[in-house]
């Protein structure tokens, strides 16, 4: 481990100096001097509370989706059977990750982070209230338009005001990643009152309270994002980066232009024909085929920058680890999107639920993992810090083993808990501590991998790809989403067997994937090493 003055010092372990200027401060704002935000720059207040909101309509929203989708019409639902809804509740989550990167890309090159943001959550808040309002309108369009602009609003949204929080911190080092980890708490503040609140409404009082109450989360967001942002964040992300040549600039946004229009058409004759029945759309199908279309999105994405990218050297060393992080970051949310799907399923039919006279609803359950975060983020900041500070800050592919190992724990104890099932043929409901230690395990493994994956998009991203990096990242959560929603259903009460196999291949993968990436961040961190030095 080097020294913090190390000239030799990989990008992973960028010193700490508190006053390094920012080529993008506004005149007389140092963000990397201001700790006014619990010893951070007040933008990320900014960044903390509408991110907040945004998450709170999104985890809001989410499983009331299959809940709603499953009623009966008598019950106001839309009575589809169990695998159509959850087949759609997979391709819109990850269809909302996937649209990162257009929106990433949109910002960079068209209209700036800031705007990425703002345009985001109006439509996300339009989306809300398309939702909210289909019952109004006796016509199930409506409702799927929203889930539409939501899907184009959270993809102009997330990995922009994401990218932005790096922005606060010129300086990069742990105090980005403690950055980042609050930032984090902030996610799992919303998505903890979100699932809590629009559960409850949803459930007990109207579907349409529930997904009304989403909506309205997601106005306050934008309310503050619209008030706070001149405030605190100066000029950061106002504008896109452009290219020196005004006739090269001006080609490449009619391009970009034409392309996001071209798209939007697309979108908008598949709507139309979907709505007037002129094209019959198989969820099932669409999901199952939905992994090929990401994993090559992937690789068709990373072979571009490097053919096309005009990358130097080192940067495209950079978005070679980029690409590493994303296979582990891919193989973690597989796992970790089950907390919906498999483990959703686990807590309703084979978990103790009973406290006294009471049932705890499963899907409080959904819960139990925010709840972790928040206890532990603060934590995990300041121990970040405090390694920082030593200079014994580890690297982020030994950060993501962590998180690999630590999730790998979490489904070992899964596997114990499945077979308690299997031995009683299924009779027996277990202890609800083993779903509440394997969320805890889990946790450790997503604040040491999450929060780290974020920071790390920040640093290692060539600055005119920061938007699009970050889509990357929430493309390994597309990916991750999609795979948690296809294996769901392997928690079954008909079919028990296949249940302990889920739970080992998953804490397998995730072991095996820990060790090789352990192994793999000896040469990452060379070539870094090797990378950062040549621009002494
Ligand atoms: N829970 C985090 C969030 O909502 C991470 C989700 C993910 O990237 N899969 O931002």
């Amino acid at each position: 481990m080097s020294t913090p003055n190390d000239p030799n010092r990989s990008v992973f372990e960028q010193p700490q100096a508190a006053t390094v200027a920012h080529d993008e401060m506004p005149p007389g704002m140092n963000a990397a001097g201001d700790r006014s935000f619990f010893g951070h720059p007040k933008g990320l207040s900014t960044l903390f509370f509408t991110e907040m909101w945004e998450r709170f309509s999104f985890y809001g929203l989410r499983p009331l989706l299959v809940l709603f989708m499953t009623a009966a019409l008598m019950d106001g639902g839309f009575g589809f059977d169990r695998s159509q809804a959850s087949a759609i509740v997979g391709i819109y989550a990850a269809c909302v990750y996937l649209a990162s990167l257009p929106g990433g890309w949109i910002a960079d090159r068209l209209i700036g982070l800031r705007k990425a943001i703002l345009y985001g959550a109006v439509l996300i808040s339009l989306g809300h209230m398309s939702v909210g309002l289909s019952a109004f309108m006796g016509s199930r369009v409506p409702f799927f338009l929203g889930l539409v602009l939501i899907v184009l609003g959270t993809g102009l949204l997330k990995p922009n005001i994401s990218a932005i929080v790096g922005d606060l911190y010129p300086e990069g080092g742990a105090r980005r990643d403690a950055g980042f980890s609050i930032f984090y708490m902030g996610i799992n503040i919303g998505a903890f009152f979100g699932q809590l609140i629009t559960g409850i409404l949803g459930e007990s009082v109207g579907w349409h309270f529930g997904f009304g109450a989403a909506g309205v989360g997601m106005l306050l967001g934008l309310i503050i994002f619209v008030t706070r942002s001149q405030k605190t964040l100066g000029t950061l992300g106002l504008e896109p980066t452009r290219h020196p040549d005004p006739a090269i600039q001006a080609k490449q946004e009619k391009f970009g232009k034409l392309a996001v229009g071209t798209g939007l058409a697309a979108l908008l004759i598949v709507i139309v024909l979907a709505a007037t029945g002129g094209l019959e759309l198989n969820p099932q199908g669409i999901a199952a085929n939905m992994t090929y279309v990401l994993v090559g999105t992937a690789a068709m994405y990373f072979l571009y920058l490097f053919a096309l990218g005009g990358l130097t050297t080192d940067e495209k060393k950079r978005v070679g680890v980029i690409a590493v992080l994303f296979i582990f970051a891919a193989i973690f949310w597989s796992a970790f999107e089950q907390a919906p799907t498999s483990l959703n399923l686990f807590a309703r039919d084979f978990t103790d639920r009973m406290v006294g006279g009471f049932e705890v609803p499963a899907t409080w359950f959904q819960s139990v993992n925010s709840f972790f975060v928040i206890l532990l983020a603060p934590l995990f900041a300041i121990m970040w810090i405090s390694m920082g500070k030593r200079g014994k800050d580890p690297s982020s592919p030994i950060k993501f083993a962590f998180g690999l190992f630590f999730a790998g724990l979490g489904f070992l104890m899964m596997i114990v808990a499945a077979n308690q099932v299997v031995a009683s043929g299924g009779i027996a409901k277990v202890s609800p501590w083993w779903l509440v230690g394997s969320y805890f395990f889990q946790t450790v493994g997503e604040l040491a991998l999450s929060p780290v994956g974020l920071s790390s998009m920040t640093k290692l991203a060539p600055r005119k790809f920061a938007g699009q990096m970050m889509g990357v990242w929430f493309l390994a959560s597309a990916v991750g989403n999609l795979i948690g929603g296809r294996v769901g259903g392997h928690v079954d009460p008909e079919k028990l067997e296949q249940m302990p196999i889920l739970f080992s291949r998953t804490a397998w993968s995730l072991l095996i994937a820990a060790a090789i990436l352990a192994l793999l961040s000896v040469p990452i961190k060379r070539m870094m090493r090797e990378s950062s030095a040549a621009k002494h």
